[in-house]
């Protein structure tokens, strides 16, 4: 399937100019650091005044990593993360990124090239939105989930183009809604297509493990290139690529908010390798999380609330209008309940909703609270 980028990196070879990633063990205290075995003196670090190098003393923590990846800011605990969030997510390797934003950017804008397609569904995040405007491809947006439209696009013109490349959010963040993952899976299978999934809202939260919603529907080995961020269900910060070596070895290449970006400090990343060893064990969390998200579908939609097609921890309440979607915002605030409005652009056109996302740290009366003050809000829009 990746033979075209194997390619391409022989070229850069044989060129010299493909970029080579060292891992970088900052010396707390110095300009000292330790690559490969061999301490060097960092004369690659944008740390002007000695605030990153010199932090450990007044912090504890350590500083910020002082510059991109390839020029001196992967730290070995960076390395570390990969190594493990490729385990996790069950692929040859994974690189990550200042954040899930900047992973979806490099991906989109990197990978597929003039001559190239990408199927991208409308309701997809921004940095999707935004990694395939960067890129020379050709971008065909298919209505929400439908998959009729991709397999009738594919069957019409998947033979004109060269990659063919389809995207999708797997929980889509201002709905709660599932992309159709097998039958994309089934599409790019039989067409030649590359089914990129941005997992960010369903890493930690679907499947057995955590890794996400194509692990909870045995996807693994369809979907070969997985994005996800550090920043929500594990509490980091952070976003990554997981996928095939080349993959991850042509982004480290090409992926310019991979290498125009400095790398994460080490706290972060430390942080994440703290999540991660925990998400194996949080399936209880995970369970509870569920049964919270069907309870409260379940009682809005008996105050008459629409709540779209809602199907994971995220549960929009769509009142249409923008004036009433304030106001019944403003109304949970008054009663205790942080509930944002979001209006278009951010969702379509009569789309404005409150958008309530549930998390398993929740407690039932916390819950039960929030339910009373809606059943109030319906009473009140009577
Ligand atoms: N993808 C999706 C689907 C998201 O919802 C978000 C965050 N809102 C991102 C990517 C970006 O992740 P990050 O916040 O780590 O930049």
């Amino acid at each position: 399937m990746f033979e075209w980028l194997h390619q391409r990196l022989h070229a850069a070879d044989k060129l010299g100019s493909r970029r080579k990633l060292r891992a970088v063990e900052p010396l707390t205290g110095s300009m000292r650091v330790r690559i490969e075995s061999r301490e060097l003196i960092n004369f690659a670090s944008n740390d002007y005044l000695g605030l990153a190098a010199n932090r450990g003393e007044w912090t504890a923590v350590g500083g910020g990593s002082g510059a991109s990846p390839l020029v001196s800011g992967y730290r070995p605990l960076q390395q570390q993360l990969e190594q493990k969030l490729a385990t996790w997510k069950g692929t040859e390797a994974a690189f990550v990124f200042p954040s899930g934003f900047a992973a979806n950017l490099a991906v989109l804008s990197s990978l597929p090239e003039a001559g190239d397609v990408i199927l991208s569904d409308a309701l997809n995040h921004a940095s999707i939105i935004d990694g395939c405007r960067l890129s020379h491809a050709e971008r065909v947006v298919y209505p929400h989930r439908d998959t009729a439209f991709v397999e009738a696009w594919l069957r019409t013109h998947r033979r004109r183009c060269k990659h063919c490349f389809i995207v999708t959010d797997s929980i889509f963040s201002m709905d709660g809604t599932r992309a159709p993952l097998i039958e994309l899976a089934k599409l790019a299978d039989e067409f030649e297509a590359i089914l990129i999934v941005d997992e960010a809202h369903a890493t930690g939260v679907f499947g057995a493990t955590g890794a996400g919603l194509c692990e909870a529907l045995n996807l693994t080995s369809d979907v070969p290139i997985r994005v996800g961020t550090l920043s929500k269900a594990l509490g980091s910060v952070g976003g990554f690529v997981a996928g095939p070596q080349v993959v991850i070895d042509y982004l480290i290449q090409r992926g310019r908010s991979l290498i125009y970006s400095t790398a994460l400090p080490q706290p972060s990343l430390q942080l994440s390798l703290a999540a991660l060893e925990q998400m194996p064990l949080l399936q209880e969390a995970r369970l509870r999380l569920q049964a919270i998200a069907d309870w409260v579908r379940h009682e809005l939609q008996r105050s008459g609330f629409d709540t779209g097609y809602s199907d994971s921890q995220i549960v929009p309440v769509i009142l249409h209008d923008n004036q009433a979607v304030i106001r019944a915002s403003d109304d949970l605030r008054a009663s205790g309940y942080w509930v944002p409005a979001i209006r278009p652009p951010t969702v379509p056109t009569d789309t404005a909703r409150l958008r309530i996302s549930l998390s398993a740290a929740h407690e039932d009366s916390e819950v039960e609270g929030l339910l009373r003050a809606c059943h109030q809000l319906a009473r009140a829009r009577r």
